[in-house]
């Protein structure tokens, strides 16, 4: 498995439409290798996230692995998921606010409100095609990661300019500081 680079905000790839993926390339060990790099490319960056163009192929393929953070230490550990040729086919008019930050604009952070959940269409690593309904921060993981498959980043979803702080401020006011030892 290798690292790979990570486009950041800026390189046109993140603003164009990222290809679909025809189901053919899921089979070969290209594709194989492709995502096992993506989830290590991921973890390395402690994204719980990373799609395609993130790593500068125009390919609607995105990995997503949530797992309890400093930033969310409530969260489950859930995934490895892959999600291949993703839609969301419906929003909750129910909208909530929370934090967001990504690799591709490393250290910083803002308020970005989401749908609390929605309902998606996608091909997981095998090619079965699955429908479902994801909420809360899965929602808000499906909907920050489409975005980037569709030349979108977060901060073009905030609303209050004044949210957007550096992730050094963010660290230092909004995550639980741990009292004991530091785990992995
Ligand atoms: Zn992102």
């Amino acid at each position: 498995m290798k690292s790979l680079p990570i486009t950041k905000f800026g390189d046109p790839i993140l603003r164009s439409k990222a290809k679909r993926v025809d189901l053919k390339f899921l089979k070969t060990s290209k594709f194989k290798t492709l995502i096992k790099d993506m989830v290590y490319t991921m973890r390395r960056n402690h994204g719980i996230g990373l799609a395609a163009p993130q790593i500068g192929r125009s390919l609607q393929i995105v990995v997503m692995e949530t797992r309890p953070s400093k930033a969310r230490p409530d969260a489950e550990h859930r995934g490895p998921f892959f999600v291949i040729n993703p839609k969301i086919t419906s929003y909750s008019k129910n909208k909530v606010k929370g934090w967001e930050g990504c690799v591709s604009i490393h250290g910083i952070m803002a308020m970005v409100s989401r749908s609390k959940k929605v309902s998606v269409i996608y091909y997981n690593e095998n090619g079965k095609k699955i429908s479902e309904e994801v909420s809360d921060l899965w929602a808000r993981l499906f909907q920050h990661e489409v975005d980037h498959l569709n030349g979108i980043g977060f901060l073009d979803r905030v609303e209050d300019t004044k949210t957007i702080i550096t992730l050094e401020e963010f660290n230092k006011r909004f995550t639980k500081k741990k009292k004991d030892k530091k785990t992995k």
